[in-house]
């Protein structure tokens, strides 16, 4: 999950990066009195989780309460990289900055290792450094189990060739950005800039943090961080059932066990929908191994509460939850959601298959549902479902 810059100075402050007082706010009339409280002078920032906001002029300084409102009003529901502002901060105003410098951890997958990144050359885009000057970036292995001490930060400092009279600031501040990493769970911190004021203080302007979801179970605090407005009303109701789903553009909804087995699915159907009128699969929702009739009933419900699904596509491959007791699920699953007064009423279509296919099959041709057909093939299934959802279009 990526935060907003508001947010990731929070985190800093919390763990003692050196951060500028700031408040975030959505009407414009509310910078005043921030302002007032901040000196006079201040910084309006848009919040919008993409780089480059400076450049996008999404970053203006504001020299009193007055201007910091006019300011606010400019940026406040301005587009920038296709991101809304709905949000801008308002910062006390840096000291005048001499230097402006570049600071990162993140998770280095490929080499299974973390990563400390750090420049003199910050405030422009880090990837334009990487490309056209490579040496001004260094980039050094932080080992997970010893992370980084003082002693490490002044390796990496020193690496990265920081002027002598900063690189004790710079090394402390990338100790406390490593504490930020590692109690947070974050798979990305990042400064830029980091600057050095004319009064020798070392301060972190801009914040980019990503936090790894893996570790929601361990970090209570981290739900508030999650921007609810911006999410997929569906998506959200989903992960509030602890479903794994992601919804898409198509008609025929698609519930499935198994992440790889639910990909495939997809491919299939979007095949499918070729031959009648180019339907598409709706959503990606894996049930997981454990089929029950409540997980099905959750499924089953997200999914049928998207008006663009005209019908279901439910495959199953029976493995330690045998297709008998999936069929079972989907039978009470529809009862159950009857009986909570939802809507079935989009025919859907269950291919069973695995563990226990025979017996499954035959508890769904007993119950006899009105809206379910039972198809063998995956192919054939496919099929059928985006000729129903052509159909009902
Ligand atoms: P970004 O463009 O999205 O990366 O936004 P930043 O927060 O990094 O701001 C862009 C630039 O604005 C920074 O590189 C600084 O040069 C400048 N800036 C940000 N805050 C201040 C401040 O308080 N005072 C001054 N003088 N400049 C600032
Ligand atoms: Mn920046």
């Amino acid at each position: 999950m990526d935060l907003f810059e508001y947010q990731a100075r929070d985190l800093f402050a919390k763990h003692g990066v050196p951060v500028l007082a700031g408040e975030v706010i959505d009407t414009p009339e509310a910078a005043r009195e921030i302002a007032e409280r901040l000196g006079g002078k201040s910084v309006v920032k848009a919040q919008v989780k993409v780089g480059g906001r400076g450049k996008a002029g999404g970053v203006k300084l504001a020299a009193t309460p007055d201007e910091a409102v006019a300011r606010a009003t400019d940026i406040l529901g301005m587009d920038i990289k296709g991101h809304t502002v709905h949000k801008v901060m308002i910062a006390e105003l840096s000291p005048e900055i001499e230097a402006e410098y570049y600071v990162s951890y993140l998770l280095d997958r490929t080499n299974r290792t973390f990563l400390a990144m750090a420049s003199v050359q910050g405030g422009v885009e880090i990837e334009v450094v990487a490309e056209e000057n490579p040496d001004a970036l260094a980039k050094v292995p932080v080992d997970a189990n010893t992370g980084v001490d003082i002693v490490k930060a002044r390796e990496i400092v020193a690496l990265a060739k920081f002027p002598a009279e900063v690189a004790e600031g710079v090394a402390e501040a990338m100790v406390t950005l490593w504490d930020t990493f590692i109690a947070e769970d974050a798979l990305l911190v990042e400064v830029n800039p980091l600057v050095k004021t004319k009064d020798g203080r070392i301060l972190a302007l801009d914040g980019k943090v990503s936090l790894d979801e893996n570790a929601d179970f361990r970090q209570p605090s981290h739900e508030a961080l999650e921007d609810k407005d911006a999410a997929n009303p569906l998506e959200a109701a989903a992960k509030a059932k602890g479903l794994n789903y992601v919804k898409l553009e198509g008609e025929v909804g698609i519930i499935g066990n198994g992440a790889g087995l639910v990909m495939s699915t997809l491919d299939v159907v979007a095949y499918a929908g070729e031959n009648h009128g180019g339907v598409k699969p709706a959503n990606f929702l894996d049930i997981g191994g454990g089929a029950s009739a409540e997980v099905m009933a959750n499924g089953l419900e997200i999914i049928l509460g998207d008006p663009d699904v005209k019908s279901v596509f439910v495959n199953v491959f029976g493995g330690i939850t045998a297709c008998d007791e999936v069929a079972n699920g989907i039978v009470q699953a529809l009862e159950l959601l009857v009986s909570k007064g939802e809507k079935v009423e989009k025919p859907l279509v269950v291919r069973l298959d695995g563990n226990n296919a025979e017996l499954g099959r035959k508890i769904l041709s007993d119950a006899n549902h009105p809206l379910v057909q039972r198809v063998d093939t995956m192919d054939g299934a496919a099929d059928k479902a985006a000729e129903l959802a052509a159909a009902a279009k």
